[in-house]
């Protein structure tokens, strides 16, 4: 079977023969791709800064955020069946006894580090036309979201930091964990993540506000809009505007990667707010950064800082039911997210291309 594979040592990008992965263990699932999204952890993969092949293997077949249908199962398998339309996650869990949240099924709050990650870390990936792997890392999605489904996983981006959000406000009293209509979200950056994280605010009753570079007539933006969001452009208010503009921001959902902006956006928190990072800076030069003041407002604020990365199983499932709940309130911006679909033949070119928002490569 074809895949699309990096080759560090040699620093190759190409479609590669594979043999078709088999059933092995009673629990596994063999599932036949129909689409797999690209994102910027693939160009990062396909320019060397990332990635890591498995063991003994030259190649790491790359894609982590996939749509497949189930064409085989073990005999024990009992949540699948022939015909299933189901993603998977993308972790998988380290071999420590000790690590309690990977024996807990929370790989992605492994402490060990040796956790895998399929397309990723040690593990292939997706973007191939047949996968096995256990039932229990496979989520099974309703037929009728067959066309946007492959967008589940970076969704979960947005799904774990709302749970970790929901978590970080259990802290405080009445209303203010009540109340998400009384309340202004902020997110940053208006790429699929942004925009994901955006609907699923909307959707969760929040005030919510996109603040990116992009233009104002840009396809991006102009989803923002088509599901009653706000855009505030970062190209004509810095971010000491923000406050002003909006009043009150009591949460934050960063999707860009982007320390600096991020961390000015940090001084106009509120007082109990809560700021989720999701980005991973591209480790560039140092930047200068208002410390004394960061660390006052945290503490007279009450504010708190976390990052998330990665998403349970959980987060898959909640994300299922979201995405069917935004197909009944905006199905177009739904639709609007895939910008372009190629196939496997194309797949390189389509990585190590930019543009558009979510380019998606069609298997079967
Ligand atoms: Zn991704
Ligand atoms: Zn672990």
């Amino acid at each position: 079977m074809k895949a699309l594979a990096v080759f560090p040592a040699s620093r190759e990008v190409r479609l590669i023969e594979q043999p078709e992965p088999v059933i092995a263990g009673p629990t596994e699932v063999k599932l036949r791709i129909l689409e797999a999204g690209i994102c910027g952890t693939d160009r990062e993969i396909t320019s060397f800064q990332y990635g890591t092949p498995p063991l003994n293997s030259p190649h790491l077949v790359i894609g982590h955020e996939a749509l497949g249908e189930v064409i085989d199962v073990g005999i024990g398998v009992t949540g699948l069946a022939r015909g299933d339309l189901a993603v998977l996650t993308v972790r998988r869990p380290c071999p420590h006894d000790t690590c309690a949240p990977c024996r807990k099924g929370r790989q992605d709050f492994c402490i060990t580090g040796d956790f895998t990650e399929r397309g990723i870390k040690g593990a292939h990936g997706f973007m191939t036309e047949f996968v096995v792997d256990d039932e229990r890392y496979i989520v099974k999605v309703p037929k009728e979201l067959r066309e946007v489904a492959v967008l589940l996983e970076p969704l979960t981006v947005g799904e774990k930091a709302a749970e970790q959000a929901r978590f970080l406000t259990q802290r405080l009293p009445g209303d203010l964990k009540d109340d998400p209509s009384q309340l202004n979200a902020v997110v940053l950056g208006a790429g699929p993540i942004g925009l994901l994280g955006a609907m699923k605010l909307v959707n969760g009753g929040f005030k919510t506000w996109v603040y990116s570079l992009d233009k104002a007539d840009s396809p991006n933006v102009k989803i923002v809009s088509a599901i009653g969001a706000r855009f505030v452009s970062s190209a004509e208010h810095p971010p000491a505007d923000l406050a002003k503009i909006i009043g009150n921001i009591s949460l934050v959902y960063e999707a860009t990667g982007a320390a600096k902006i991020s961390l000015d956006v940090l001084s106009v928190l509120s007082v109990n707010g809560v700021f989720i990072f999701t980005g991973v800076p591209g480790g560039r030069a140092p930047i200068e950064v208002d410390a004394e003041q960061i660390m006052r407002n945290l503490v007279l604020k009450n504010q708190v800082l976390c990052g998330t990365v990665n998403a349970g199983r959980a987060s898959f499932e909640e994300g299922v039911q979201d995405l069917g709940s935004f197909m009944q309130r905006f199905p177009a911006a739904v639709r609007a997210l895939i910008t372009a679909r190629m196939t496997l033949d194309d797949a390189r070119d389509a990585v190590l291309s930019r543009g558009g928002i979510k380019s998606v490569i069609k298997v079967a």
